[in-house]
């Protein structure tokens, strides 16, 4: 038979194409090696979400007096709290299941290589089968990268956040080497349940690529509460349980060269999975990642690309967007849409969370620098003449004081001095999370100040610290 669409990856790119496709009345077949769901739903953000929330009710429970509540002997199991996580994924796995078989689509579970390409023909090989397409969309995702470190292959002290996941019982101390956004997640998460954490970032920063001001929030508040926060440190080797260091912050240098821990979970980024690809050998590659255009096509004709394997930006709202823009291009859909990648909102799964969308205050002074030159800077008075600055406290929220003991927050607003469109929203509090999008809807429709204090939030929630920031 042959498929009108050969999707190799069934994470959030991949189902998403593949449902979108099927319910278009497309012959769609989607090659699969593992579960359903990819990184994402299986060995991602569903299990540590499920996770953080166990840790987060415990944390909670041992923290409540001062919402007047004393619970004794709060005890939790970690196994359990594993296997409530299972449950979740496997019924999320289940769901996608259901909906690509209720659009008739191909599922074939194995590892999907490709034969042979020509442009409208393409063959594909799974489980000794032949399958033949006149489209091929790659949504192979990534997997963690592993850094050429001595000592770091085949150490059984090392965890990369697949092991982190499986694993059912906690250590008694771990040392995460990489502070972004998935050692942040798992320091919450074993913090929260009184493990011993040291994060080492190679970088100045711990999450370099969000706004500082929010970041510096969070720094503060996790090494009051005890979670050792090293930057500037680099890892030069692993011996053992045992990480030696050098340090290039003066400020940090009473930190010992060598650290130990039960386990080191190494989070320093993910890379793409190019397996089965061989045959494409003129793919267009950029830094790992396959090369798309605004609608996802890759440089051979009829084979497209989505999600983290273009090496963009790896979420998994991205690579299902992506998905959809690309299908939409491949059925001619008008009018064509095209990915906001100005107004991807993202998240981190910290306690508080940080949730942020557009440009950072870092990125906006870059812009401005770039746009105007030193000549135009000196004429204007400086970069800070391009933007304004809009921020409060989330305590200006009555929900939030009234759930937030002891929390300070912040919502950042960055604004166009000239014309006041938003350019960036950052904020850190609980649940902010919950209304980043709306943040996202002002910043991807290149809305005003003015336009966005006819837009009425609920009352009382902590969402209305959008509208009092302006
Ligand atoms: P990342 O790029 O977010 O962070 C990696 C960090 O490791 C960086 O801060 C980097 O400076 C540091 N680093 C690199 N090499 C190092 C070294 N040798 N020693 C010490 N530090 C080093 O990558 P990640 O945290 O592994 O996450 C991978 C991808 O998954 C990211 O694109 C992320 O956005 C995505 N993700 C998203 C979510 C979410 O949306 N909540 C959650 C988890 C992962």
């Amino acid at each position: 038979m042959r498929y009108f669409l050969a999707i190799i990856g069934g994470g959030p790119a991949g189902y998403t194409a593949a449902e979108k496709a099927s319910k278009a009345g497309k012959e769609v077949v989607l090659f699969e090696q593992n579960a359903l769901g990819g990184t994402c739903l299986n060995v991602g953000c569903i299990p540590t979400k499920s996770l953080l929330y166990g840790a987060k009710q415990y944390y909670n429970a041992t923290h409540a007096q001062k919402y007047g509540v004393t619970a004794e002997n709060v005890a939790f199991d970690y196994a359990a709290m594993q296997k409530r996580k299972t449950i979740v994924v496997r019924k999320l796995v289940a769901g996608i299941k259901q909906r690509l078989q209720n659009e008739h689509c191909t599922l074939v579970s194995g590892a999907a290589t490709v034969l042979s390409y020509q442009p409208t023909a393409i063959s594909i090989q799974c489980n000794g089968e032949t399958y033949e397409a006149e489209n091929l969309m790659i949504c192979t995702g990534s997997t963690n990268f592993v850094p050429p470190i001595p000592g770091i292959k085949d150490n059984p002290h090392v965890w990369d956040s697949t092991d982190a996941l499986a694993a059912t019982e906690l250590p008694g101390k771990i040392i995460i080497v990489g502070g972004g956004v998935i050692g942040m997640e798992f320091a919450t998460l074993y913090h929260e349940l009184g493990v011993e954490v040291t994060v080492i970032e190679a970088m100045p920063t711990i999450l370099p690529n969000l706004d500082q001001e929010v970041v510096s929030i969070l720094k503060e508040k996790y090494q009051k509460a005890g979670v050792k926060i090293l930057t500037s440190t680099k890892v030069e080797r692993l011996e053992g349980n045992e990480v030696m260091v050098s340090q290039s912050n003066p400020n940090n240098l009473n930190t010992p060269s060598t650290l130990s821990a039960d386990k080191i979970l190494v989070s320093v980024g993910r890379r793409a999975n190019m397996q089965g690809l061989e045959a494409l050998t003129d793919l267009e590659m950029h830094r790992g990642g396959i090369v798309v255009d605004e609608f996802m096509k890759t440089n051979l004709p009829n084979v497209y690309a989505c999600g983290d394997v273009t090496g963009k930006i790896m979420l998994a709202h991205v690579a299902s967007r992506q998905a959809e823009v690309c299908v939409g291009r491949m059925l001619r859909q008008i009018p064509l849409q095209r990915i906001a990648y100005n107004a991807v909102p993202s998240v981190v799964y910290t306690n508080p969370e940080i949730a942020s969308v557009g440009l950072t205050e870092e990125q906006v002074r870059a812009f401005y620098t770039e746009m105007e030159g030193p000549a135009g800077l000196e004429k204007a008075g400086g970069v800070e003449t391009f933007y304004e600055v809009r921020k409060l406290p989330m305590t200006f929220s009555g929900r939030f004081m009234a759930e937030n003991d002891g929390e300070t927050g912040l919502c950042k607003m960055l604004v166009d001095s000239k014309n006041k469109t938003v350019l960036g929203v950052h904020m850190i509090g609980n649940p902010c999370s919950e209304f980043v999008a709306a943040a996202s809807f002002a910043v991807r429709m290149g809305y005003t100040v003015s336009e966005m204090e006819q837009v009425i939030f609920p009352h009382p929630t902590v969402s209305e610290i959008l509208h009092e920031v302006l």
